[in-house]
């Protein structure tokens, strides 16, 4: 439809979440109007964080280093683990200054419609963590959608049987909605009163 670098922008900005074609239009012919230098920050922040930041190797949070920030704090409480969808999770929880325990980021949910199974996501990790590192509780947070629901039931069978305390965090939360949209008090209290699992 355009010309070539134009068409190349709009159809790389048409392959991020959330934006549909015409929003990659609108997007791109503003980011042509912009000055040169404004444009070319946008360029070096997405070349800067690819360049630095990589995943924790243990809780596949993302971390500037073979380990998150949280990984290599001692004052976190180990054995308990709080498995959550992607890494804005992780910053939603904290916020909430409820919780003292440590991490695991699946980096997505289970979702059939996505294609999207327990081995696109980092299960094995968080079952290769367990013993190491003597987990006795694990809460699953994951967002209480269909997929977040799924993939908490299916943690929950896996993890049961291993003589575990799993949890999910309380309802309350709005259905339907992201972990990362709830206020910090309401998720603080759905951390809190949090349940056993029946599976
Ligand atoms: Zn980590």
């Amino acid at each position: 439809m355009y010309a070539g670098p134009v068409q190349e922008l709009i159809d790389q900005l048409g392959r991020l979440p959330g934006i549909g074609p015409k929003s990659a239009q609108r997007i791109a012919f503003y980011l042509l109007k912009l000055p040169r230098e404004d444009a070319l920050r946008l360029a070096r922040a997405i070349s800067e964080a690819k360049e630095r930041v990589t995943f924790c190797r243990r809780c596949f949070n993302v971390a500037e280093g073979d380990e998150c920030d949280l990984c290599g704090d001692p004052r976190r409480e180990a054995g308990v683990l709080c498995v959550v969808e992607e890494p804005r999770d992780v910053v939603a929880i904290e916020k909430t200054q409820e919780y003292r325990g440590r991490y695991h980021v699946l980096q997505g949910a289970i979702s059939p419609i996505e294609g999207i199974g327990p081995d696109q996501l980092r299960v094995k990790e968080l079952l290769a963590r367990l013993e190491p590192e003597a987990v006795t509780e694990v809460i699953l947070c994951t967002n209480p959608n269909i997929e977040g629901e799924a993939t908490a039931m299916y943690l929950a069978r896996l993890l049961k049987p291993l003589g575990l305390r799993v949890t999910r965090i309380a309802s309350g939360l709005p259905v339907g909605g992201d972990l990362e949209y709830a206020d910090e008090l309401t998720l603080g209290r759905a951390l809190e009163g949090r349940r056993e699992l029946d599976t």
